[in-house]
């Protein structure tokens, strides 16, 4: 089969043909249909995450996983309601299934979690083995290319929201931020709509582009920070919105300099959540975090239950997608779009 495997950390992936993977009995073998393309994927390649996780190469990259269930493991329970052609998506954190973390669904941030695409197995390839409770149905009406996203870009703002909405941060009366309008915020406007108890909703980032496409999502408004003091920027807000200040952030970029722009914005009693990953450290003044009393709320991913209630919003047409639909032999070209950040909307292969 065909598959994208980065043998050296700082290299591009080679696009080699390796042997199909065999199955434990308890896994499900899936014949990938497309594979979305995230800055993590990037970020991998640059050895970002190996102070953290310093994963033996080759990798098989590629985690936003969707396709068919192509051969079902001997021990795979008949409960679990899985047969060959069903369309599936892949989650994310494949974790023990042991510890406290697993044992309430948080599988993602299990310990010994393994994630698909950063490890021996992923989705720029043509088959991926994956343990059975780890595979979610996808309604068979939608297709491939927009599914594929919903398992990171399209899931990982979700948790977030239902983060800040979980901590009584949202309702008519308040004022949510989102921060980088890219893969990830083109859903967070979405679901800051969907879930956000009636308040509004203010898009911030750079690019103009990519504010028109929040303001087509259902922002209420949108500010362009470009170039702009914090000062400008909380009288903008107030002009639009009536208030200076952000009852709750929703930060999709990570950047150090936007963070430092959120937690000037954030107000009393606020709630920031981050699932961001541009930098790698910030800088932020203690005082107000403590004297007004604001809450970092990091959120990471989703599980299970997360993806299996993403697709139900996509099964009933409630979530819409900005794509870049590319082929496998496309992967490296559009990785190096990806490292310079201009790509709008999130980029898909389809096999
Ligand atoms: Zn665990």
């Amino acid at each position: 089969m065909r598959a994208a495997r980065m043998h050296d950390y700082g290299k591009t992936p080679v696009l080699e043909d390796i042997p199909i993977p065999e199955i434990q009995p308890d896994e499900i073998l899936v014949q990938v249909k497309a594979c979305g393309m995230c800055r993590s994927d990037v970020q991998l390649i640059d050895g970002y995450f190996r102070e953290y996780a310093d994963i033996p190469t080759p990798i098989t990259m590629g985690h936003e996983i969707t396709g068919v269930v192509h051969k079902i493991g001997r021990v795979v329970p008949k409960a679990a309601g899985f047969q060959e052609g069903d369309h599936v998506v892949v989650a994310p954190g494949w974790g023990d299934g042991t510890c406290r973390h697993c044992l309430v669904g948080n599988t993602h941030i299990c310990p010994n979690v393994r994630w698909p695409g950063f490890g021996p197995y992923g989705g720029f390839s043509e088959f991926v083995p994956v343990p059975a409770r780890y595979l979610v149905h996808a309604a068979e009406h939608l297709a491939f290319e927009q599914i594929a996203p919903l398992t990171d870009a399209g899931m990982t703002p979700y948790r977030g929201i239902k983060k800040l909405r979980d901590a009584g941060a949202l309702g008519p009366d308040r004022v949510l931020g989102v921060f980088g309008i890219g893969g990830l915020g083109g859903y967070a406007v979405q679901y800051a709509k969907l879930l956000g108890s009636g308040a509004r909703v203010v898009a911030f980032a750079r690019n103009s582009e990519k504010l028109a496409l929040a303001k087509e999502y259902g922002a209420d408004h949108v500010i362009n920070i470009r170039g702009k003091s914090p000062a400008d920027i909380a009288k903008e807000l107030r002009s639009a919105t009536g208030q200076a200040d952000l009852d709750a952030i929703m930060d999709c970029a990570g950047a150090p300099e936007m963070m430092q722009l959120g937690f000037k914005l954030l107000s009393i009693s606020g709630h920031y959540a981050d699932v961001g990953l541009v930098g790698d450290r910030i800088d932020i003044p203690l005082f107000p975090r403590v004297s007004r009393e604001q809450t970092l709320h990091g959120s990471y991913w989703g599980n299970n239950t997360d993806l299996t209630e993403v697709m139900a919003l996509a099964a009933r047409g409630k979530i819409r997608h900005t794509l870049n639909v590319i082929r496998f032999d496309q992967i490296n070209e559009y990785l190096e779009l990806l490292r310079a950040g201009d790509v709008v909307g999130r980029t898909v292969m389809k096999f």
